[in-house]
């Protein structure tokens, strides 16, 4: 090679997603579920899977999949999209929507692949701040999509990494001010008593997206799905790649929707112990923030956030270290795991903090 081969200048500035991957006993970072789908859910797949005409191209329209979705969720199959984690369904949004000359809103702190996507696909941002407690400050909303015109004003509810629910009242007056679509982020949706499903119209250019990756136990199978108008998705079908979801997910995620009810008791369970990290927490050095999630946001008081985290890994337990991340000075932020790995958690914060 002569020279060298650059990306495109806004790629080359860029930093990649970053997440540490290690092994530890009590993983608790990635806000994944702790216990893995029910035995008969295996079965049922190993199953189908022996059936499977892996030789043909998958259900392109994954129309046994959608069906499925739409009747969990309550609204017609041409009004749900899925793809490869809720993750490829924002990046599929932002590739139909945004753009060159076009922009997306963000709320900090929030998401930080909201962001990161809508870069990578060329779209502009434009940034609001939250409150010092991290709620949305309506005239803040008002301010940022007045000024930018944004295609997309992207919610989070529970937001990642805080945990706190937007309300009915706040969702519907964002869908008041904003210009274009509305994206309500319900990765952990199923955590909290109400939903922006329930406003969904298709005279309504409001979108939530979903996963399986939290509640039903299967961020290994990379499945993630959106709820919105039908003319939307029809757009979105045009840009995403032909046989995007290939026909091993489909059938995972058509049978997991046979084990609702164990996906609500695991949820159930997973909030019950939240509870019980709350209560260990608040007995610590530590102040942490409401959540409507599988995970809580934290920050010692006497220690530096880093130390802590250190402290913790030291102890093989693994958190998200958020402590450099801008407007989140010194936190960390913890998944709720199994009963034991909470234990093994607040016991090694104790030491640490000790
Ligand atoms: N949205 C939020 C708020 C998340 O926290 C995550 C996972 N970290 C995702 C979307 C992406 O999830 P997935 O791509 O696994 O569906």
């Amino acid at each position: 090679m002569t020279r060298p081969i650059l990306p495109r200048d806004d790629v080359a500035l860029m930093a990649g997603y970053h997440s540490p991957q290690v092994a530890v006993d009590v993983r608790l970072n990635t806000n994944e579920a702790p216990v893995p789908p029910p035995d008969a859910f295996r079965a049922r797949l190993a199953e189908a899977l022996t059936g499977l005409d892996w030789h043909r191209y998958p259900d392109r329209a994954a129309a046994g999949l959608r069906a499925g979705i739409a009747e969990l969720e309550g609204v017609r199959p041409d009004q749900v999209f899925a793809a490869n984690g809720s993750n490829e369904v924002l990046q599929t949004l932002c590739l139909t929507y945004g753009g060159t000359g076009r922009s997306v809103a963000v709320f900090e702190p929030t998401y930080a692949l909201h962001s990161h996507i809508a870069r990578l696909t060329a779209t502009g941002v434009a940034t609001g701040e939250r409150t010092d407690d991290f709620a949305l400050d309506l005239a803040e909303v008002r301010r940022v999509l007045d000024e930018a015109d944004p295609v997309i004003t992207f919610l989070c509810s529970p937001n990642n990494p805080s945990g706190m629910v937007e309300t009915e009242g706040t969702v519907r007056e964002v869908l008041g001010l904003a210009p274009g679509i509305v994206v309500v982020d319900e990765a952990y949706g199923q955590f909290t008593p109400w939903s922006a499903l329930s406003l969904i119209d298709d005279g309504v250019p409001l979108v939530v997206t979903r996963t399986f990756s939290k509640t039903w136990s299967m961020a290994g199978a990379r499945l993630g799905y959106l709820v919105g108008p039908s003319w939307l998705v029809a757009e979105l079908d045009k840009v995403v790649l032909p046989y995007h979801l290939d026909a091993a997910k489909q059938l995972a995620g058509t049978i997991a929707l046979e084990f609702r009810d164990e996906m609500e008791a695991r949820v159930a369970g997973l909030v019950e112990e939240r509870g019980r990290l709350v209560a260990g927490l608040a007995g610590l050095p530590v102040e942490q923030w409401p959540s409507g999630a599988n995970f809580i946001l934290f920050r010692p008081s006497k220690q530096a956030g880093q130390e802590v985290w250190q402290g913790l890994l030291d102890r093989s337990v693994l958190v998200r270290n958020c402590a450099s991340w801008p407007r989140l000075d010194d936190c960390l932020r913890v998944t709720v795991g199994t009963p034991d790995e909470n234990d093994r958690f607040l016991a090694a914060l104790r030491e640490v903090l000790a």
